[in-house]
């Protein structure tokens, strides 16, 4: 189901544009969608309100919470069930954040992550994007949506937008509280610029090394990384929210200070931020997580240079670390 047959369905049910904003945005805040019924008597048409109680039911059954696994940094992951039977996960964040999955699998098949591993199952609808919302919702309020979770979001562009633009409509999530993460897919920055709703952008760079580059994402789009940066940087010249830059820390793959020397000329003077996140090690993967003192020796050197820098651990990463890994565990794809 996407967001344009709810609507449909809505008017099928003579809804009017002012009963269809009323019941979304009920849907979208997590409430139910006759705002109780003495309301709904006076406000809605008959059809209207006979045909609530089967749309309610099928929103949620869109995605529903499997289990919840909380972390020690006040997040939880949750692994979310859609209609099909496919899970996902989401993760709620500390500070009212939530970051959601906008595909089954992923076919950028990036070689530290167990989602890539997979490849791309399916699509996610753009309504059970919204739904992983409304999920969180119910446990936590939710005032940052982060599309960082399972898949590349411009693999998945049509439903991730109408997602956004109904999260900016309809859900009171500010236009720079929704955050867009990509690989670097030159489709995402055609049609971000494009848009009315116009997200933050999170671009994962992970090496200044283009070789490099293209073995740890070897299916990505191949753009070298200044090229990457300068696309970049363009969006967030053009909308005044800086680049949210991901790089995930190998141990003696990207932790160099080769690395370094060539990172601080690539983002001096850029309207950036580099986000340091130390990979979560994973049993046969075949990488390593460097040392604490390197990983913030890093975050200095930069710092140094005049550039923000932060270094982070992926969301409840004591819980079941890295995007994909509790999937896979549910599925028995990983050891307990
Ligand atoms: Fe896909 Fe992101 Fe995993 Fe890469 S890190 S395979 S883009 S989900």
């Amino acid at each position: 189901m996407q967001i344009q047959d709810i609507r449909q369905r809505l008017r099928a049910l003579a809804a009017r544009p002012v009963h269809e904003d009323r019941i979304l945005r009920a849907w979208l805040q997590a409430r139910p969608l006759d705002q109780g019924r003495r309301q709904a008597e006076h406000f809605f048409p008959l059809p209207l309100r006979e045909g609530l109680p089967a749309l309610s039911a099928d929103l949620d059954g869109l995605a529903r919470v499997n289990s919840v696994h909380p972390g020690s940094d006040g997040s939880a992951r949750l692994l979310v069930e859609l209609s099909d039977g496919q899970t996902v996960e989401s993760v709620l964040l500390p500070r009212g954040g939530v970051c959601v999955s906008t595909q089954v699998g992923c076919a950028v098949g990036c070689q530290f992550c167990m989602t890539g591993q997979s490849g791309l199952l399916r699509q996610i609808s753009s309504a059970e994007i919204v739904a992983q919302v409304v999920l969180a919702r119910r446990l936590r309020p939710v005032k940052k949506v982060v599309f960082m979770g399972m898949g590349e979001p411009s693999h998945n562009l049509d439903n991730v937008l109408e997602a956004i633009e109904l999260l900016a409509s309809h859900g009171a999530i500010g236009h720079k509280s929704l955050v867009f993460s990509t690989v670097g897919d030159p489709r995402a920055f055609e049609r971000l610029p494009q848009g009315r709703v116009k997200p933050a952008l999170a671009v994962s760079l992970h090496t200044t090394d283009a070789a490099l580059r293209a073995r740890l994402l070897p299916r990505a789009h191949r753009i070298s990384p200044v090229e990457l940066v300068e696309r970049a940087e363009a969006y967030a010249r053009a909308t005044g929210y800086p680049i949210q830059y991901q790089w995930t820390l190998l141990e003696g793959i990207n932790d160099s200070d080769e690395e370094l020397e060539r990172l601080v000329p690539l983002l001096k003077g850029k309207l950036a931020m580099m986000n340091f996140i130390p990979f979560n090690s994973v049993e046969g993967s075949g990488f390593n997580r460097p040392s604490e003192q390197r990983a913030w020796e890093m975050t200095q050197h930069l710092r140094r240079h005049g550039i923000i820098a932060c270094l982070r651990d992926s969301a409840g990463q004591d819980v079941d670390g890295g995007c994909g890994q509790l999937r896979a565990r549910a599925l028995g794809q990983q050891p307990d």
